[in-house]
This record gives structure tokens, sequence and C-alpha cells, in this order.
């Protein structure tokens, strides 16, 4: 078994002797510690950590079930294998220590075959235990794991298209009960399928990944930024009026104009992004896909103006 420390507590030195000598022979721990008393075993227990105690109930100082009592309020013991010595008539200090959360009880004089049956079923359950909860952790990281990426466009690392929806009717609500402004931005870079024909996929991979990091870095906590579908993106702002969200999207605008790209041969090229607005309150707009209609729109009047600019709906 790997390393494993006991922990006898004892006030009879022959017991004590008698109980190491059994568990010596048996080759169960890899160490075995000795307290004639339950605050002396105490100590020990708070100086390093121990995997199993086997302990007399009546003892001066501290007894067995006070000592016992103060190991389970401690979390790393929560779970510590104990097993309780008792009296051979002493049917109620077995009925207490187990109700005090003693794992098991063993009278004296003991029998060695039982003590090393009684201590090894309680090792194998504590291990089929540990070895749960460690599955259990496993399970719970690919869980999260899992539910992250399911939120995730895998190419930008944003939130992908239904996250976003999902999110944005939260939004919408919540600013409509509230009567609070609320602005979309749809942005669409320019002319990128020449970006990809020029200078290849790969590179046109790069710049969408370059584009997510400006609109995340100009983004707020409570907004909500997207991968929209190919080089399209969506951004809700929060609390944001149309004017507000101008000033973030002429940021995010000249952000995106003047990053530098390396292209394949080594010369260097920009690219641009239109951006279509819409907010609420607005009569026009009632529900979220009047809200993204809106910002539609107003890209498309981008786009016709000649790119590389903002429009609020
Ligand atoms: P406009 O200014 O009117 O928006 O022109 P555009 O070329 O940007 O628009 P268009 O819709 O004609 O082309 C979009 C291009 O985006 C075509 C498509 O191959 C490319 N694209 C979409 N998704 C990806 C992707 O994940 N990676 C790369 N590299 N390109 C993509
Ligand atoms: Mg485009
Ligand atoms: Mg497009």
């Amino acid at each position: 078994m790997a390393q494993k420390k006991l922990l006898i507590v004892d006030d009879s030195p022959s017991i004590r002797k008698s109980l190491l000598d059994t568990l010596e022979k048996a080759r169960i721990f890899s160490k075995i510690v000795e307290a004639d008393n339950g605050a002396k075993a105490l100590d020990f227990l708070m100086k390093e950590k121990f995997d199993f105690v086997i302990s007399d109930v009546m003892m001066p100082t501290l007894d067995g079930f006070k000592l016992l009592s103060v190991i389970r309020a401690q979390p790393r013991y929560l779970d510590l294998p104990v097993i309780f010595l008792t009296g051979q008539k002493d049917s109620v200090d077995k009925i207490k220590g187990l109700e005090i959360g003693a794992n098991d009880y063993i009278t004296k004089p003991f029998d060695p075959g039982e003590l090393l049956a009684r201590v090894n079923n309680l090792l194998g359950l504590k291990d089929l235990k540990d070895q749960l909860e460690e599955k259990n952790r496993q399970l719970e990281a690919v869980n999260k794991k899992l539910e992250e990426l399911s939120i995730t466009d895998s190419l930008t690392g944003l939130y992908n298209r239904r996250h976003f929806f999902e999110r944005l009717n939260g939004e919408f609500s919540r600013s409509k009960r509230y009567s609070l402004c609320t602005s979309l931005m749809l942005l669409d870079l320019d002319y990128f399928k020449k970006v990809n024909d020029t200078y290849g996929h790969q590179k046109g991979d790069e710049v969408l990944r370059k584009t997510s990091e400006i609109l995340k870095v100009n983004s707020r906590v409570h907004d909500i930024v997207a991968r929209f579908g190919g080089e399209e993106f969506i951004m809700s702002l929060c609390q944001t009026d149309p004017e507000g969200a101008f000033i973030m999207a002429e940021r995010i605008r000249k952000g995106i104009e003047g990053f530098q790209f390396a292209s394949p041969s080594g010369s260097s090229f920009h690219v641009t992004i239109s951006i279509g607005i819409s907010s609420i309150p607005d009569i026009r707009i009632n529900n979220i896909n009047d809200l993204i209609r809106i910002a539609d729109i107003s890209l498309y009047e981008a786009k016709k103006q000649g790119r590389n600019r903002v429009v609020i709906g």
C-alpha cells in the first residue's frame, strides 16, 4: 500500500505494544506513531497528516470521544478512518463512538486477525472514496470545459452566435423592464474576401483573431462580444446610448484600421471594418430581431457610404 501513516493512541503501554507488533508485522503502514493520551495525539495530528487512527476511549487529559470531536472539526480529517478500542462490556461507548463519527470499534483484548481485517476494510473503503472523489473532480473539469466549448467560437475564442442570442434575450428584457438603454453593434470586415485571396486563408484567420482581440479590449465586463459568423461580429453594449455606442465603435474602427499586419511575403497591410449601430429605446424596436435588423440596415448603409465607417440606425 502507498505511504500511509498510523497514529495509535492508548494510555496502556502494553496495549500500544501489542497493537504496534500486530500492525508492524502486517506492513500496512509506512509509519506508526504512538501517543499515550488524547492531547498528545492531537499534537501529532496537527503537526503532520495521518491516514489512520486507532484510539482508546478512556484516557487521561483528553478522552477518545473528545479527541474524535476535535479531529472531525478539521476539514482535512473529515474522512480520516478512526477505530476505537473499547472494553468488552462498553456497548454504550461503542454506540456513542459510532454516533460521533468513529468508523469502527474493536473490543479489548483484541484479536490480531480481526484488527487487521477491520483496518484493511476501512483503508479499502477510503481508497474507493478517494478514487470516486478524484473521478468526480475530473468529470466536473470535463463538464466545465464542455460547457465553455459549447458557447465559444473555436477560431476566435469569442462567444458563438447561439450563446449571444441567449444572452441578448436576457439583456433585452432587462433593459425593457427597467427602461435602460442598450445598444447593439454589428461589425463586418471590409473586403475580407480579398484578404484571403491575397494573403491566404491562414492570414485571414489571423486577422479574424486580432479583430476579436481588439473588440474584447474595447468592451466592458457586462458587454457581450460574439462572432456572428464569417467575418461578422456582434456586440451588445450594456446601458449604452447611441452616442456612447458611437464613441466605442469609433475606437474599435480606428483600432482595427491602425493595426499593422505582416503579410507572408514580409510586407505589411491594414484592414478596415464597417459598423452599424441600433439602440433601445426606439419605437421601431420591439424585440431582438428588430434590434439586429436596424443594426444590419445601418451596417449596410456604412458599406454603401464607402466602408470603414460607423452608422447609427
Ligand atoms: P464587404 O466589404 O462587402 O463585407 O466584402 P467582404 O469581402 O468582406 O465580404 P464577403 O461576404 O464577400 O466575403 C467574406 C469572406 O469571409 C468570404 C469568406 O471566405 C471569408 N471567411 C468567412 N469565414 C472565414 C474564416 O473563418 N476564415 C477566413 N480566413 N475567412 C473566412
Ligand atoms: Mg465583409
Ligand atoms: Mg460579411
